[in-house]
C-alpha cells in the first residue's frame, strides 16, 4: 500500500473507486446523484518563494536531495483531508502549498532546520501523515520568507523497548500500521487504531491528542503518553522521566496537542501492552439511543468496559443496515451497539459475560457477532466512501465533540438541529458515540447533503451553526480532531481570554520568533 496519499482524495491511489452501482442506487432514493469526478491532471502551482540562500542552508542540514521544491511534493503536502480540504483541491485551489518540503533523518537535523528557519524568518509546518481534518497544515504566509513543510518521513525507528515496564519510544513519522508491526516484533501492542489509522502519525497522534476506536480499552493517544522530545526554536526539550511525578506542572501536557506550534515532536514514549490472542465483537440492539447512552455510562461508571464500545443513532443504525440489493425491506429500527472484547481468552470470557449480563439486564437485545465483523471489516472503508459521494454530487463530512453525560441529549439534539436547518432537506445528519469516560462520551455527527451550487459555503455554514450550538450546551469544540484554524474562533469560548493568553506565552517562551505553524492552534 502506498503511503503517499492521492492528492485531492483519502488514501491510497489504487484504492479510488467509483460508487457501486448498489450504493449509487441507494443514494439516489434521496439525493439527487450528479457526477462530479474530477480528472486529476498535471496542476500547476504557484512558484515556490524561497531564495537560494535559503535552499542551500536547508540542503547543508540535511542534503539537497531532502529538500524538494517539485510540483508533486508541494501538492502532496497541501493542507489535510477534511471535506473543506478536498473540495478546495478539486477546485485546483493550491494556494496554501508549502513553497518546499525538508526531510530531516533525527532530533539533530530537526533541530538545526529551526535555527535555519529562525534565521531566515521562514514558517515551518510539521508533517506526519497529513491527515488534519482542523486546518492544522495551514500556516499563515503573511511576514515570512516562505512556508516550509517539515516532513518527518524518515523518522521512523523504534528507538527503545522496556518490556520490564512495558514502554516503548517511537519516532514521530512511524505510521499506525507501522509502529504496530514494529511492536508487535517484541509481542506488544499500541492500541491506538483511529480511522485515519492507515495513514496518520505518532507524532500527529500527540500533536492533535487524537483518539482511537479501541479508546475504551487502551485510553486516547495523549494518556498513553509517557514522555516526550521536542525540538523547540528555543532549543530542545525532553519531558517525562517517570511513571508519575509532582515536580510542578505537567508540562507533557503543553506538547500534547501543540499542533506544531511550539515545536517538533522527535520521539514519544508510549505504553504499551501484550498483543491480544483473541478479539471478539458483539452486536446489540437497544430500542433508543438514551437507553444504548445510559447502558454505556453504566458500564463506563462501574469500570466494567470493553476494549471497543460504540452505539449509533436510530440514524446511523438505519443507514448501516440497509440492504441495497433489497431496497424497499425495512429495518428493524432501534440503535445497534458494538461491544468488542480484546485480551487474553480468559480475559476476553469473563469480562464479555460481565458486560453482556448487564447489557442484557438493562434491555438490550443481542445481535449476535455479525454486526462485529461487519464493522471490523470496514472499519477503515468509510473515507473512501466519502470520495465516491462526492465524485455523485454528495456532500459528506464529520465533526465531533465531548460532554457530561447529564448534557449529551441536550448537545445531540442542538447539533442536530443546528445541521439539518442550516443544510436544509433532504440532508441526512448520522451521529454514533466512541469515545466513553465515566463522566460523560463523545458524539460524532456526519451529514450527508446534495453539494448544490456551493458545497463548500454550505458546509462551512453548517459547521459555524454546529460550533455555536457545541459551545452554547457547554460541550467541548473538539473531542479528538484538535484546534488546527479551523476551530480556532470558538478556542476562547472554551478557554477563556487567561488561557489565550497562557498559550502564547508559551509561545513566545519556546518560539520567539513565531516560526513554527503560525496561524494555528495559537490565536
Ligand atoms: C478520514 C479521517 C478519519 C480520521 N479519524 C480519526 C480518528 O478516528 N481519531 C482521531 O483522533 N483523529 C482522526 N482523524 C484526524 C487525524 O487523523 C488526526 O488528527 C491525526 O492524529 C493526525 O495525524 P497526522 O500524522 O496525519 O498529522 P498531520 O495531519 O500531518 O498533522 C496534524 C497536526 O499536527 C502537527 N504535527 C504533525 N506531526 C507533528 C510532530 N511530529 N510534531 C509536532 N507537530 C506535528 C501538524 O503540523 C498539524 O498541525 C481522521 C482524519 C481523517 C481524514
Amino acid at each position: 500500500m502506498s503511503l503517499e496519499m492521492h492528492p485531492t482524495r483519502w488514501g491510497d491511489p489504487a484504492r479510488a473507486a467509483a460508487l457501486p452501482d448498489t450504493a449509487r442506487g441507494l443514494v439516489e432514493l434521496v439525493f439527487p446523484v450528479t457526477d462530479r469526478r474530477v480528472a486529476d491532471g498535471p496542476v500547476l502551482l504557484p512558484a515556490h518563494d524561497l531564495s537560494d540562500l535559503v535552499l542551500r542552508d536547508l540542503a547543508a542540514v540535511v542534503g539537497p536531495e531532502h529538500v524538494l521544491t517539485d510540483d508533486e511534493s508541494r501538492r502532496l503536502r497541501t493542507r489535510g483531508k477534511s471535506t473543506p480540504d478536498l473540495l478546495r483541491a478539486r477546485a485546483g485551489d493550491l494556494s496554501d502549498a508549502p513553497d518546499a518540503v525538508v526531510r530531516p533523518s533525527n532530533h539533530d537535523e530537526v533541530q538545526a532546520l529551526l535555527e535555519v528557519a529562525v534565521r531566515h524568518r521562514v514558517a515551518v509546518v510539521p508533517f506526519g501523515g497529513g491527515t488534519s481534518v482542523v486546518g492544522g497544515l495551514v500556516a499563515r504566509r503573511d511576514g515570512y520568507a516562505g512556508v516550509v513543510s517539515l516532513d518527518l518521513v524518515r523518522m521512523k525507528g523504534l528507538l527503545a523497548v522496556d518490556p520490564v515496564s512495558m514502554t516503548a519510544t517511537l519516532e514521530p513519522g512511524l505510521r499506525g500500521p507501522e509502529a504496530e508491526a514494529l511492536l508487535a516484533e517484541h509481542g506488544l501492542t499500541l492500541g491506538h487504531f483511529p480511522q485515519s489509522f492507515e495513514f496518520a502519525s505518532i507524532g500527529g497522534f500527540a500533536a492533535t491528542r487524537s483518539s482511537g476506536q479501541s479508546s475504551a480499552g487502551y485510553g486516547r493517544f495523549d494518556a498513553l503518553v509517557d514522555g516526550l522530545v521536542v525540538a523547540t526554536p528555543a532549543g530542545p526539550i525532553e519531558l517525562g522521566h517517570a511513571p508519575a511525578s509532582a515536580a510542578g506542572p505537567d508540562l507533557r501536557q503543553v506538547f500534547l496537542g501543540s499542533e506544531g506550534a511550539y515545536g517538533v515532536i522527535t520521539a514519544v514514549t508510549v505504553r504499551v501492552r501484550a498483543r491480544p490472542e483473541q478479539k471478539v465483537y458483539d452486536g446489540w440492539r437497544w430500542p433508543s439511543f438514551d437507553a444504548g447512552a445510559d447502558a454505556m455510562r453504566t458500564l463506563a461508571q462501574a469500570q466494567l468496559l470493553p476494549t471497543v464500545l460504540r452505539l449509533s443513532d436510530e440514524n446511523e443504525t438505519a443507514l448501516n443496515l440497509v440492504d441495497p440489493d433489497s431496497i424497499g425491506g425495512s429495518s428493524s429500527g432501534g440503535c445497534l451497539m458494538i461491544a468488542g472484547f480484546e485480551g487474553t481468552p480468559a480475559a476476553v470470557s469473563a469480562r464479555r459475560a460481565a458486560v453482556s449480563a448487564v447489557l442484557e439486564d438493562l434491555g438490550a437485545e443481542t445481535s449476535g457477532e455479525e454486526p462485529g465483523r461487519k464493522w471490523v471489516a470496514g472499519r477503515f472503508d468509510a473515507p473512501y466512501l466519502r470520495d465516491s459521494m462526492l465524485d455523485a454530487g454528495v456532500l459528506v463530512e464529520t465533526l465531533e465533540t465531548a460532554t457530561y453525560w447529564s448534557r449529551l441529549r441536550r448537545t445531540y439534539d442542538a447539533v442536530s438541529s443546528a445541521l439539518t436547518e442550516t443544510l436544509g432537506e433532504p440532508a441526512m445528519v448520522l451521529c454514533h458515540v466512541s469515545h466513553v469516560y465515566e463522566t460523560g462520551a463523545s458524539l460524532y455527527f456526519t451529514v450527508a447533503a446534495p453539494e448544490g451550487d456551493d458545497a463548500l459555503g454550505r458546509w462551512l455554514g453548517a459547521k459555524r451553526a454546529a460550533m455555536d450550538a457545541i459551545v452554547a450546551t457547554g460541550a467541548t469544540i473538539t473531542h479528538h480532531h484538535a484546534v488546527g484554524t479551523d476551530h480556532q474562533p470558538w478556542l476562547e469560548d472554551e478557554i477563556g481570554a487567561v488561557g489565550v493568553e497562557v498559550l502564547r506565552a508559551v509561545k513566545r517562551a519556546v518560539d520567539p520568533s513565531g516560526v513554527m505553524n503560525p496561524g494555528v492552534l495559537v490565536p
